[in-house]
């Protein structure tokens, strides 16, 4: 026998022996409405209208089963006028959420200020709020203190949005990971070594759990706002707390966006979860052009297929590990497919 010499972490590409029955599936079975898209700067970066074609993007989209897809940017006034034009050739096809300029937080005339520009933003045509994870991770007020996503300036937003009816999707936290020390039982080192700067650790930042109870406090003081908590409600790695703040909150909704790794590898717990929780789980996949990746999340959801790779990279970007489908039956499948999202967006 020989033995081998040491291999660097990052040279090992296992390629799995595994040979089991996989189901291929052409397309989605319904219709998929995708709640998590983005086509403007906050992805794309500042120069976004000449990365895409629209007509050719909602081409390509349609081929993969998509009837509706968000764009969620953060922008107002002028530059929310800007995007609005470059997706109209799409029609209804894309649906575009804007937001408020949040480092006039500490003016006076804040609220007005909100109430003015939200009012505008729907006149134009949104059809939701985006809020982004820069407010809970990083944005600070005037004295330098961090703007807890459950502070009170913010509260403006959160009422208006329930008086002009739309919804807010809001990213609060990131993986769970992200919020530990990047050592060797760091479950995510090697995509935290490869972007030092998605790393949260710190006390110059909020613990994960200090960002679930602003999440928590976000939902109880505002009742009549509907949310829908990005990434699995934040805690996709925790189905059970996830759980637990759906019974307690009729407000909260999730989408599933970017974290098929995480519901695809507790395939039992994510089917029972689904299952129970099929009116309030979005179909979304954090995606825009030219890197649609829909067709792992329909094996995700629809198959029984076992040990997938949840992206084509040959190291797997969230975590070494695979996947399995979780078969939905067609009625729950169809509500995290759209009919939820008809709902909330009223289309
Ligand atoms: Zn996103």
């Amino acid at each position: 026998m020989v033995k081998s010499d040491p291999l660097l972490l990052s040279e090992y590409k296992p390629k799995s022996e595994l040979i089991v029955e996989r189901t291929t599936l052409t397309g989605p079975k319904f219709p998929v409405i995708d709640i998590h898209g983005h086509f403007g700067p906050l992805v794309l970066g500042p120069d976004y209208a000449n990365r895409y074609d629209t007509l050719k993007e909602v081409d390509k989209l349609k081929k993969l089963g998509v009837r509706n897809i968000t764009n969620l940017e953060v922008l107002w006034g002028d530059e929310l006028k800007q995007l609005l034009d470059k997706v109209a050739p799409a029609g209804d096809f894309i649906i575009t959420f804007g937001a408020v300029d949040l480092t006039r937080l500490d003016e006076p005339d804040f609220g007005d200020y909100v109430e003015r520009t939200l009012t505008e933003s729907k006149n134009m045509g949104i059809k939701g709020i985006k809020l982004w994870k820069n407010i809970s991770l990083g944005m600070k007020d005037k004295n330098g203190q961090h703007v807890p996503i459950d502070d009170p300036r913010l509260q403006v937003i959160f009422k208006f949005s329930a008086k002009l009816d739309l919804p807010i999707l809001i990213h609060i936290a990131d993986p769970v990971a992200f919020f530990r020390p990047i050592d060797q039982n760091n479950e995510r080192w090697e995509e935290l070594q490869g972007n030092p700067d998605w790393s949260f650790y710190g006390p110059q930042f909020f613990s994960f759990e200090e960002l679930m109870a602003q999440q928590e406090n976000m939902l109880a003081q505002n009742p009549e706002t509907t949310f829908i908590i990005a990434h699995g409600g934040s805690y996709s790695e925790n189905l059970g707390y996830v759980a637990e703040c759906l019974d307690k909150y009729s407000n909260m909704y999730i989408d599933i966006a970017a974290r098929i790794s995480e519901f695809g590898r507790q395939p039992y717990t994510s089917r029972k979860f689904f299952t129970r929780y099929q009116d309030r789980i979005l179909f979304g996949t954090d995606s825009g052009p030219s890197w649609y990746n829909h067709p792992i999340y329909y094996e995700f959801l629809e198959t029984w297929n076992e040990y997938f790779d949840y992206s084509s990279s040959k190291v797997p970007p969230q975590g070494r590990w695979k996947i399995y489908g979780i078969g939905l039956d067609d009625e729950v499948l169809e509500k995290v497919y759209n009919k939820n999202a008809v709902k909330l967006l009223k289309l």
